[in-house]
């Protein structure tokens, strides 16, 4: 089993514990969020295209609803495991409370690389884990969303399926194709938002944007867009990998170029002038801001006191074990946590389920502007509570800090301690 997934809930876990001793946190509420309020296992049977049945796993973790219905995406990948599902779920919950949306957290999963699975076998088995999900989420229920490898194909049909179930109720589900009442602007959001939080860190720490280097690990949904909006910044991205390797020019990569060699299917070792680069080098770089965007627990004991980036922006969730949180908060690296910096996709999420409860839609340029205004004030609100410790605390405890405050207040107030 791989280690990323299974160090997920640990991680979690200890993040917790220490927000918890620091804020001297009522012991009940404690308990409370340490654990998904519901967690479901189905097991799907589907009929491959040779004609035989195969079991896949599928997973739904719903955290908290103390604010709201639980909100998260569901992630197609061979290491999903029912912990990490849980981690994921945890870190939903925290990430709504640092944006103020009233949702809690939610995560799901299936088992299974989807790039082994022909097109229809996709469909068949993401309309059978929907079939089977179906009875714990809903629009006020629990709201699932894409991450790791789903997108809004696979939202098109998941939506689909359970308006055959359940009868018209599009807000179910976000990440949706646009004419299925998804949102503008939603495809790009993760990227997006990351890039507006490390514009605001940067300005805030007197690191020039323009010419900054930039290390992007992971090319998927939330790499590639962080990728194109810093470099429309004027950063200088130096280095990108994704599962295929990574590829490295000191003189800088144009995120259009890499676009443009993945959708060829030409892969991003033939991007012109790069150099092949591993995965471990690749987080080693000497750069400004390093920005995991792949998978968990990337940045560890064992590498953290050889990261050289100024800076680290987590746009995947959970990149940085707690002992690395420790290593690089001594070696005066700031990390940006992914419950701040990749919020951007969750907020939009939250614009899409709106507009689908209005049924009034707005314009690409109208939620991008909700967009960044909602990440400069999540920003701006994890910064001050971080100056009001003198810095004691890191940027991750701050976001924490935001989020607690809220969901403990909500806990009190529904009388569950
Ligand atoms: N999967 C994304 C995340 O980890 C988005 C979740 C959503 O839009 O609900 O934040």
């Amino acid at each position: 089993m791989s280690k990323h997934a299974t160090a997920a809930l640990e991680n979690a876990h200890q993040q917790l514990d220490k927000i918890a001793s620091f804020l001297k946190l009522d012991p009940a509420i404690h308990a409370i969020l340490r654990e998904p309020q519901r967690c479901l296992e189905v097991s799907i049977p589907i009929k491959m295209d040779d004609g035989t049945i195969k079991i896949f796993k599928g997973y739904r973790s719903m955290h908290c609803n103390a604010i709201g219905p639980g909100k998260g995406g569901i992630r197609y990948h061979p290491d999903v495991t029912m912990d990490e599902i849980k981690a994921l779920s945890i870190w939903m919950t925290f990430k709504c409370g640092v944006l103020n949306l009233p949702y809690g957290g939610g995560k799901g999963g299936i088992v299974v690389d989807p790039k082994q699975l022909s097109k229809a076998e996709l469909e068949r088995l993401t309309r059978a884990y929907i079939r089977a999900i179906s009875p714990v989420i809903g629009e006020q229920e629990d709201v699932p969303a894409p991450d790791v490898n789903t997108n809004p194909t696979i939202m098109g049909w998941m939506v689909d399926e359970y308006i055959k179930l359940n009868g018209n109720q599009f807000g179910v589900l976000t990440g949706k194709p646009l004419i299925l009442g998804g949102s503008e602007g939603r495809v790009a959001a993760t990227g997006k938002g990351t890039a507006i939080i490390v514009k605001e860190l940067l300005q805030k720490l007197g690191i020039n944007i323009k010419n900054a280097q930039v290390v992007i690990q992971g090319y998927g949904n939330a790499g590639s867009f962080a990728a194109r909006f810093l470099h429309e910044l004027g950063a200088k991205i130096i280095a990108i990998s994704n599962s295929s390797g990574g590829v490295y020019n000191p003189q800088g990569i144009d995120p259009i170029e890499a676009e443009r060699a993945l959708e060829n299917n030409k892969g991003i070792q033939s991007i012109a002038g790069v150099k092949p680069i591993s995965n471990e080098d690749l987080l080693e770089l000497e750069c400004d801001v390093l920005v995991p965007a792949a998978l968990e627990n990337q940045i560890t004991k064992d590498n953290a006191h050889k990261i050289k980036a100024k800076v680290i922006a987590e746009a995947a969730n959970g990149p940085v074990s707690t002992e690395a949180d420790d290593i690089l908060l001594e070696r005066g690296i700031i990390v940006t946590p992914d419950i701040l910096t990749n919020a951007g996709g969750v907020t939009v999420s939250y614009f899409e389920w709106v507009q689908n409860r209005y049924g009034l839609y707005w314009s690409e340029r109208e939620v991008n502007e909700r967009l960044e205004e909602s990440m400069i004030r999540a920003f701006d609100n994890v910064w001050n509570m971080y100056q009001n410790h003198n810095k004691a605390a890191t940027l991750r405890m701050a976001a924490y800090m935001v989020s607690i405050d809220r969901l403990a207040r909500a806990i009190k107030a529904r009388g569950w301690v």
